[in-house]
């Protein structure tokens, strides 16, 4: 006689594991320093009781883009976005909460043909959105110890750029993740082209910059020459706005200069030899 199965989902990163009859011992994405362990100590829930106590807002913010967000906030608490073209829609970034409700909304704007994300902290349960959609999962292979619940629509891809569909495309500059990846969508911001970030350029609260860290949590810089590459690799593409990866955090305007001073001011105060550091 068997026991009862389930894939065990994390309260504090939202990452589904894959399925087991016990809750797993401990999070790996949780434990790394990028993570913490929540302070009540390792905490499991599962899908069935998510779905008891919170509901998606599905929201449209632009001309082919939706956003979707779990209510109340759920783990990191990121929001994903459904970006339509004509030759399909890409679900970029992914959160854990998948319902009836949620797939019809989904449904109504045309569906998933495929699903990308920014990198691990939002693989969340995207083993069962790709289910619900009958969609692939591209994710950065650097990344691939990462997945916690391997799937056979998940597909790794390599190098720096990937295109996909509609003008929409991959572009990996590391930095958080070693597979961290932004998307490309040239559509956006009525034809100027947007950037979706996840935190891999994180919308800061001043919303004329970006930062760029290891940790956000635990508040890990990166090295000035990593910050740099990312800034260089994101001048080569052409956009005007920025969505990171919450509601409101979104640099709407001038998003490529945005990104470079952001990066100039970020190395300029590494490299400061001042006692005090004045950055006007
Ligand atoms: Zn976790
Ligand atoms: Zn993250």
């Amino acid at each position: 006689m068997t026991g009862f199965v389930r894939a065990y989902i994390c309260v504090t990163c939202g990452v589904q594991q894959a399925a087991s009859e016990e809750p797993p011992a401990s999070c790996a994405v949780c434990e790394d320093a990028r993570q913490y362990v929540g302070w009540q100590g390792q905490q499991w829930t599962t899908l069935d009781e998510l779905r008891a106590g919170h509901s998606n807002r599905v929201e449209d913010l632009e001309p082919g883009l939706t956003g979707v967000g779990t209510e109340p906030a759920f783990a990191i608490g990121q929001r994903a976005l459904l970006v339509r073209t004509a030759d399909g829609n890409l679900l970029w970034d992914c959160i854990t909460l998948i319902d009836d409700e949620t797939v019809a909304a989904v449904r109504q704007r045309g569906g998933i043909a495929a699903i990308a994300i920014s990198h691990p902290h939002y693989y969340s349960a995207m083993v069962e959105w790709a289910g619900e959609f009958n969609a692939p999962v591209y994710l950065h292979e650097a990344d691939q110890r990462w997945v916690m619940r391997p799937s056979p629509r998940v597909r790794f891809w390599s190098g720096d750029a990937r295109p996909l569909f509609g003008g929409l495309s991959l572009v990996r500059l590391g930095g958080h993740f070693s597979g961290g990846t932004v998307c490309h969508w040239p559509a956006g911001a009525d034809g100027e082209g947007a950037i979706l970030a996840g935190d891999v350029l994180q919308v800061v609260q001043d919303r004329r910059f970006v930062s760029f860290m290891y940790s956000y949590p635990n508040l890990i810089p990166l090295p000035a020459h990593v910050v740099s590459r990312m800034a260089r690799r994101v001048s080569e593409l052409r956009f005007d706005r920025v969505y990171g990866a919450w509601w409101e955090r979104v640099v709407d305007r001038d998003g490529q200069a945005a990104v470079a001073r952001s990066a100039e001011r970020y190395c300029a105060a590494l490299a400061s030899e001042a006692d005090e550091l004045e950055l006007g």
